[in-house]
């Protein structure tokens, strides 16, 4: 798709000016760069001399991202990647699968042009981690010895967590799920599904008031803002037919949103809808799908005695069991970095991210073992799990990598910078744009308003963006 093409699609969007197509064109002139060619583009080697065996486990966002800028930096890489994908899934797109954006087939794409004939691809997942003598050991029993190791292996899902659940059920019973993916077979099913269920919910809405619940549970998730889009997405999907259905947003968080700026344009975005009530310190843990029973465990607080010397009164803990009836669910299971990684000691043994890639969160090299990296949604940081965070800790790693591989220090530091482009209505976005230090936008609009203009650049130019430019280390 040339310039001119993507244009037209772009102008083709019901809700665009031409103004605001072309100002979005201009955001982006890279994007145009690289669309030229419909092939991944192979970069040329170049850069330093150091040398060493590099493993990269993983073939998702991350594991791509730092293959391709290896090669950039190294003048002779020696790079095994362990990975069972031969088909990558493009996962921020599954939510434009699900609200009818987007088909399944553009949201998946063959990882083979990325990985190249330079590296040594082992297609087989890593199950046994043992850095204390530099190897891993894969599911066929291939020992693999490294130098350096970069972890890219992202998050498991845990639908079994929730008892009465399980990730075959999704689908069936007024259950969906989004998230539900298979990254070691390429496949998304869980987005088709949504799209589904959407169409489900609006049949029904014909007929009856129905009640349809959306989840979010305690652990980090990938991608925290997806929940939300698709509470609100669902509920446009009927406004737009003027219809409507009782939504509950059931969260084990105790708000919208963790920073103040967008919580409050969140609880804005909801009094518009009317028709959405929020039950925060909710998780879900068990669901009776014949009768459509969600059960919760319902954290809060309740004030307790008076302390005459503090002069306050003390904050007592309750948690209770409470049951909702629904019609449609929409579930994001509990989430964890990968056995493999939960189970070795690569990962932090104590503390909030116990289970999680033990690394630091600036120059994400491992905190006990040097020679060890982490990219993308399996760190142990207090920020992240999304492309847009893959995206910027590239560089990061790769710079840091080939330092130590040159008995330097490594000097470069992520920021946290995050991105949460939240889908509040079809046609609108709020990009949430955020680091270490608080909001952080690229673009010099008010980040707290939902706009058309995110709303085309998400679903026109950032698939091209990551799958032509991010994934070959362009950007
Ligand atoms: C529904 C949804 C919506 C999202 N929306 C957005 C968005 O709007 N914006 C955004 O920036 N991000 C979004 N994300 C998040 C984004 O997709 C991830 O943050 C990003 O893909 C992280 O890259 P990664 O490399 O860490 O993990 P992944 O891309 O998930 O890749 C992990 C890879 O590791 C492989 N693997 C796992 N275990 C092993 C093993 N033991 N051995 C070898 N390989 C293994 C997997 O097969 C996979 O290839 C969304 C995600 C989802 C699911």
């Amino acid at each position: 798709m040339d310039h001119e093409e993507m244009l037209k699609k772009i102008q083709e969007h019901q809700t665009l000016s031409r103004r605001d197509a072309l100002k979005m064109m201009a955001l982006s002139p890279i994007t145009a760069s690289v669309l030229a060619g419909g092939t991944p583009i192979s970069l040329a080697a170049s850069g330093s001399e150091a040398t060493g065996k590099i493993v990269i486990v993983g073939g998702g966002a991350g594991a791509l991202m730092v293959l391709a800028r290896l090669r950039q930096a190294l003048s002779k890489p020696d790079i095994t990647i362990i990975a069972p994908n031969d088909k990558h899934v493009y996962q921020p797109g599954q939510v434009f699968v699900a609200a009818g954006e987007y088909s399944p087939e553009d949201i998946i794409f063959d990882n083979t042009g990325y990985i190249g004939q330079d590296a040594t691809w082992i297609k087989d997942e890593a199950t046994v981690f043992d850095p204390d003598n530099n190897k891993i050991i894969t599911k066929r029993g291939t020992v693999v010895a490294y130098d350096y190791l970069i972890v890219a292996t992202g998050v498991q899902y845990h639908y079994e967590q929730i008892a009465g659940l399980s990730a075959d059920m999704i689908g069936k019973y007024g259950i969906s799920s989004v998230y539900l993916n298979d990254l070691a077979r390429g496949t998304a099913d869980g987005a088709a599904i949504t799209h589904e269920w959407f169409k489900a919910v609006h049949e029904a809405a014909k007929t009856s008031k129905p009640r349809v619940i959306c989840t979010q549970p305690s652990s980090p998730i990938k991608c925290g803002g997806s929940p939300q889009k698709i509470l609100y997405l669902s509920d446009d999907f009927l406004k737009r037919d003027k219809l409507t259905a009782d939504f509950i947003f059931a969260s084990a968080g105790e708000k919208l949103f963790a920073l103040p700026e967008i919580d409050a344009a969140l609880n804005k975005v909801q009094e518009g809808y009317g028709n959405i009530t929020n039950k925060f310190g909710h998780e879900l843990i068990a669901i009776d799908a014949q009768n459509k029973v969600a059960t919760f465990l319902h954290k809060y607080e309740v004030q307790g005695e008076y302390d005459a010397e503090f002069k306050e009164y003390e904050r007592v803990e309750k948690e209770e069991e409470v049951s909702l009836k629904y019609d449609f669910i929409h579930i994001t299971p509990p989430m964890q970095a990968v056995d493999a990684i939960v189970n070795s000691s690569l990962a932090w043994q104590k503390g909030t991210a116990k289970g999680w890639l033990e690394v630091d969160r600036e120059t994400l090299q491992h905190r006990r073992y040097p020679n060890v990296f982490g990219i993308g949604d399996v760190c142990g940081i207090p920020m992240g799990k999304t492309g847009g965070s893959t995206r910027h800790q590239g560089p990061i790693v790769v710079g840091n990598l080939v330092s130590i591989m040159k008995k330097q220090e490594p000097m470069l530091k992520f920021d946290g910078y995050t991105v949460c482009p939240l889908k509040t209505s079809y046609g609108k976005i709020i990009m949430a744009e955020f680091n270490y230090d608080g909001l952080a936008p690229s673009f010099p609009l008010d980040c707290t308003q939902p706009r058309r203009i995110w709303w085309a650049f998400d679903l026109y130019m950032l698939q091209p963006m990551y799958r032509y430019s991010m994934l070959n280390g362009l950007m």
